[in-house]
């Protein structure tokens, strides 16, 4: 089970300081993200802060590009 916030990224909260100054908190990954027009600041949770469910690392680009290479290295194509 899980729910909108960490499956479909919804804000969790947003909040408004002044006319210019607003932030919004997220779920990504298994990251809290908590991003303002100043600064972004990940945290790493293991467990979605609304429906409780165990949160996966989202493979990024890059985690993509080594496992692949890793392989052809093996296969000694490279
Ligand atoms: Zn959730």
């Amino acid at each position: 089970m899980s729910c909108k916030y960490c499956e479909k990224k919804e804000y969790i909260v947003t909040f408004e300081e002044s006319k210019d100054f607003e932030g919004y908190v997220w779920v990504e990954g298994n990251d809290l993200v908590v991003d303002n027009d100043y600064q972004r600041t990940l945290v790493e949770i293991n467990y979605c802060p609304m429906c409780g469910v165990k949160l996966e690392k989202e493979a990024s680009i890059m985690d993509v590009i080594n496992a692949e290479l890793n392989e052809r290295v093996k296969r000694n194509e490279l």
